[in-house]
């Protein structure tokens, strides 16, 4: 990830802290006894997390029933899942103790492991997160004046491998669950101390359009009064142009965001840089971008001598008006980008200059500060190593919408 102050406009993408050895680095020892699963018992529970805020209510309310209960137990166990979350069964406190203990026989509510937290100067933190399996994401929690932009993962890995991005490097590994994905905010609000998130972008580890059944209930869960309840126009969903789930996401009633990763103006380039462009290819994008009902961001990295240009700034401009697309031009992290350049800070104004002259608003994102870097997915390269790139054949078990 690079990073990337976030304009008014979104995104966070890539943060990285080359800081990782100057600023304080918590291991995961440190954190084992407060996050490893409660379940010590063999029976599979079910896990509350995985449901909205309704499906959770629904199937609790029969739960207590079934125990001759009132319904309005279930509300309680409800606003402890995400409104205050806690960490265990046990800690509803507002329950009797012969409840909890019945809950935690048959559901569960896991945690994700905190694998590696760091910090730097300016505030900005990368969080390493490790899954049951033993898979690991990265979030990034960014301030920027009073808002809190989390930066999260949807897949474990990335099966797309955009030329320049560290987890296309590292190959595809699953699709996040529900609970992962909403989680990541979830965990922020069990810190001590807490971690108070007013914007989410999904541009983390992952493409969330390729696992759109686990982002779509993840996206209720994070809007829901009942859930994170974080305002749907905060929420950005980041996508390299996957057209069946813009399309979903289009359909949704609550305003999520979307940006549209476009990196390069014309086919040719773009097939080079973002192999998806052979299967959705630059003039479906656009299509589909014209016919979101909302207004759509445009992300463009700038790779020096590759797509910045006067020649690319005018197609840009050109696809960007056809939609009333609003862009962000990107500065590359050089971190995950191996053979490619950042462009010169003067170069990206003179190209941002350039657009603004063909009519298209623009916002040059900003790395955070010198101390911050690190492509997305470096953290966990370190950590756990590359994984071998898989064939497209290994990718069949990722689930497009
Ligand atoms: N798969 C989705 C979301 C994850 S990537 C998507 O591609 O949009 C989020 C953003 O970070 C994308 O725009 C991606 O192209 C960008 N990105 C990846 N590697 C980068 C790097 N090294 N420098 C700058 N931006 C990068």
């Amino acid at each position: 990830m690079v990073v990337i102050l976030l304009t008014r406009h979104i995104g966070c993408p890539r943060v990285k802290f080359n800081a990782f050895l100057q600023f304080p680095l918590f291991i995961e020892s440190e954190f084992g006894s407060e996050v490893s699963h409660a379940n010590t018992t063999d029976i599979p529970r079910e896990n509350l997390l995985d449901l909205t805020p309704q499906g959770a209510e629904d199937r609790l309310r029969a739960f207590f029933e079934g125990l001759g209960q009132p319904g309005y137990r279930a509300k309680q166990v409800v606003r402890h899942l995400w409104v205050v979350p806690v960490s265990s069964f046990d800690a509803m406190t507002d329950l009797p103790k012969h409840l909890r203990e019945e809950l935690g026989k048959t559901f569960e509510i896991p945690r994700l492991t905190v694998a590696a937290r760091q910090k730097s100067a300016d505030g900005t933190e990368k969080f390493l997160f490790r899954l049951h399996d033993g898979e690991a994401i990265e979030t990034v929690a960014i301030p920027e004046g009073k808002r809190l932009t989390l930066c999260i993962s949807s897949q474990a890995g990335c099966a797309l491998q955009c030329a320049f991005c560290a987890t296309g490097a590292m190959g595809f590994a699953r699709n996040l669950d529900v609970h992962e994905i909403a989680g990541q905010v979830r965990e922020m609000r069990l810190l001590e101390p807490p971690i108070d998130v007013t914007n989410i972008v999904f541009m983390g580890m992952g493409e969330p359009l390729m696992n759109w059944k686990s982002v779509g209930s993840a996206l209720t869960i994070l809007n829901d009064p009942a859930g994170l309840g974080i305002g749907a126009r905060h929420i950005t969903v980041s996508t390299v142009g996957v057209l069946p789930g813009i399309v979903a996401l289009g359909q949704r009633r609550e305003q999520f965001r979307l940006a549209i990763s476009i990196h390069a103006p014309s086919d040719d380039l773009r097939r080079d840089l973002m192999p998806i462009n052979i299967k959705y290819p630059l003039a479906d994008v656009i299509e589909a971008a014209k016919e979101f009902d909302r207004r759509v961001t445009f992300e463009y990295v700038m790779l020096g001598g590759v797509n910045d240009q006067d020649v690319h700034a005018l197609q840009l401009a050109q696809l960007a008006r056809e939609c009333g697309a609003f862009v962000n031009l990107i500065p590359l992290h050089p971190g995950g980008a191996r053979g490619f350049h950042p462009t010169p800070q003067g170069d990206i104004i003179r190209f941002a200059r350039e657009l603004r002259a063909q009519g298209v608003e623009v916002a040059v994102r900003k790395s955070r500060g010198i101390d911050i870097a690190a492509a997305c997915g470096q953290l966990r390269v370190e950590r756990m190593g590359r994984r071998p790139p898989r064939t497209p054949q290994q990718h069949g078990d990722v689930q497009v919408a």
